[in-house]
């Protein structure tokens, strides 16, 4: 990314209460991740295909963190469980679906156990971003938002809204919409309780 974006990136979301943290490689950042949240740790995980990516959820359990990812559920009624389990621990990782140099975190939720977690849920919350997630205005985010995570979100959980063929959103009254919160985090009350994490690498959609 280049520089003179990042630095005003950076400065845009700090005047907002989020510091931004900047990782060469993902790799780099899951060292981060285990430097930071002291081992035996609780962590909720928020379901996305950057973190899938990087195979946090697993590792973390192996190192002995406590993971509560609802993934990891044998039924529906396990998945709910946990989904409200992990408003409840002491880190929350998550991706996010776009956000924006002018210092915006956007996102589309199904159920929206994700977003309730990012914006009033554990004390310590990492939001990890791609590249391909930065938009420069709140406008093209929630165009990405809409055009791009949401159809390839709803596919990859098995939902067939008229998205998932035409690749792009019509606003649907599907029974399958997967669309329900769309949420603008556009500060923090409390300072840097939620960190951005940029990795200098494609990651998920
Ligand atoms: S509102 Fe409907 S068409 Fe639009 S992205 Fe959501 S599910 Fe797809």
């Amino acid at each position: 990314m280049n520089k003179k974006k990042l630095n005003k990136l950076i400065k845009n979301f700090k005047s907002r209460n989020i510091e931004v943290l900047h990782f060469e490689t993902s790799d780099r950042l899951k060292e981060y991740i285990k430097e930071t949240i002291p081992e035996g740790s609780s962590v909720g995980i928020g379901n996305s295909k950057t973190l899938k990516s990087m195979n946090l959820s697993k590792e973390l359990s192996k190192d002995g963190y406590s993971v509560i990812d609802k993934t990891f559920a044998q039924s529906k009624e396990e998945s709910v469980k946990l989904k409200k389990k992990s408003l409840f621990t002491e880190w929350y990782l998550t991706g996010s679906n776009a956000i924006s140099v002018d210092g915006k975190i956007v996102n589309i939720d199904h159920s929206g156990n994700r977003v309730a977690a990012m914006i009033y849920g554990p004390d310590n919350v990492l939001v990890i971003v791609g590249i391909n997630k930065i938009e420069d205005t709140l406008n093209e985010a929630i165009l990405r938002v809409k055009n791009v995570a949401a159809p390839l979100n709803a596919k990859r959980a098995g939902y067939n809204p008229p998205c998932v063929e035409l690749n792009k959103c019509i606003d649907c009254d599907s029974k399958e919409r997967v669309c329900n919160y769309l949420v603008v985090i556009e500060g923090q009350m409390e300072k840097d309780r939620l960190k951005l994490c940029i990795v200098e690498e494609e990651m998920g959609f």
